[in-house]
């Protein structure tokens, strides 16, 4: 049976990285080759300098006019054309095999645009069947959703993000958590879902930043899931509910004290534990929880 294979990867005039370095070794092994170019370079990065060759140049003889480059090798649209070619492809051909080296950077160093990480999660890793990233790669490719799901296989069974930079629905003036629970004892199901309840929470931002927060919001989180074991969105709402009252309370109190037109202190904005006493006790709860 013929083997055939769809390689999308760059392809440089000078060396090998991209189509040059996996179509031959492929040939020889005995696959046909189809190859899409998604750029063309003159050489590979590593090299002191890199041209891009234009595509679209005619005559032939300006076709080998050079231009530099100083824009990334990868966009947003040109990845998310390359998911619908592979999800058309998946459907017509059963048993397709789709290989993702996702390029994102190294070292702590991205070079793409940013906007192609959320593609490249939500999109390209989950069609993908192999994947071969740097750990770079891997820490970005995994979404927060996953990240609960591998810290539930170390152990916890309720795991709780206080916050995330993951853009909330009602605006920049909400910063977003997070909170996810075993719902069984066997935590992966058969077909590999896992059986856990996800909660969303969208928490109005205080503009004032807090010291201690996280350690009350620790407490109150033990607390509440003491008496609510089995429901973290009631727990979760009565925890981030006590932190709203208290950050709000301290804030309001710290703007007093600083006078108008001041940035209040640290020392002001020490968070107004004994004044939130009854908040603590018997929350009034400000925030809802959105079940995943
Ligand atoms: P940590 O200290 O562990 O990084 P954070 O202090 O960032 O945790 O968050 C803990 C919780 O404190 C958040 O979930 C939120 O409820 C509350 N919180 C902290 N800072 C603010 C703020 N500026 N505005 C509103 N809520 C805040
Ligand atoms: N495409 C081009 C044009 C490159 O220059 C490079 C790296 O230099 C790559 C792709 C990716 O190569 P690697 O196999 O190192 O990820
Ligand atoms: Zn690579």
């Amino acid at each position: 049976m013929e083997c055939r294979i769809l390689s999308i990867q760059s392809h440089v005039v000078r060396g090998y990285v991209g189509n040059k370095s996996a179509t031959f070794p492929l040939q020889v092994l005995g696959f046909e080759v189809d190859s899409i170019n998604s750029v063309q370079f003159s050489n590979h990065t590593g090299w002191f300098c890199l041209f891009r060759v234009e595509r679209n140049a005619f005559p032939f003889r300006a076709a080998l006019q050079i231009s530099p480059v100083n824009e990334s090798f990868l966009d947003k649209s040109f990845l998310e054309v390359v998911v619908s070619i592979i999800q058309e492809l998946k459907k017509a051909t059963p048993g397709l095999v789709y290989v993702c080296d996702p390029v994102m950077g190294d070292h702590g160093l991205l070079y793409v645009p940013e906007n192609l990480l959320p593609v490249y999660k939500n999109e390209v890793v989950p069609l993908a069947d192999i994947l071969t990233p740097n750990q770079f790669e891997a820490e970005e490719s995994i979404s927060v959703l996953q990240v609960m799901d591998l810290l539930h296989e170390m152990g916890p069974d309720t795991v709780v993000l206080t916050s995330t930079d993951l853009p909330s629905k009602h605006g920049d003036q909400f910063l977003v958590a997070l909170g996810s629970q075993k719902t069984s004892k066997v935590f992966r199901n058969p077909d590999g879902t896992s059986s856990s309840q996800k909660i969303c929470m969208d928490i109005p931002q205080v503009d004032a930043v807090f010291v201690g927060t996280g350690d009350l919001f620790a407490a109150m989180l033990l607390a509440w899931t003491h008496h609510h074991p089995k429901d973290l969105k009631t727990a979760f709402e009565k925890t981030v509910s006590v932190m709203q009252h208290v950050v709000k309370r301290t804030f309001t109190y710290a703007n007093e004290m600083a006078g108008p037109g001041n940035k209040p202190s640290a020392a002001q904005l020490e968070l107004r534990m004994i004044q939130s006493k009854a908040d603590i006790e018997n929350p009034s709860v400000v925030v809802e929880a959105k079940v995943l």
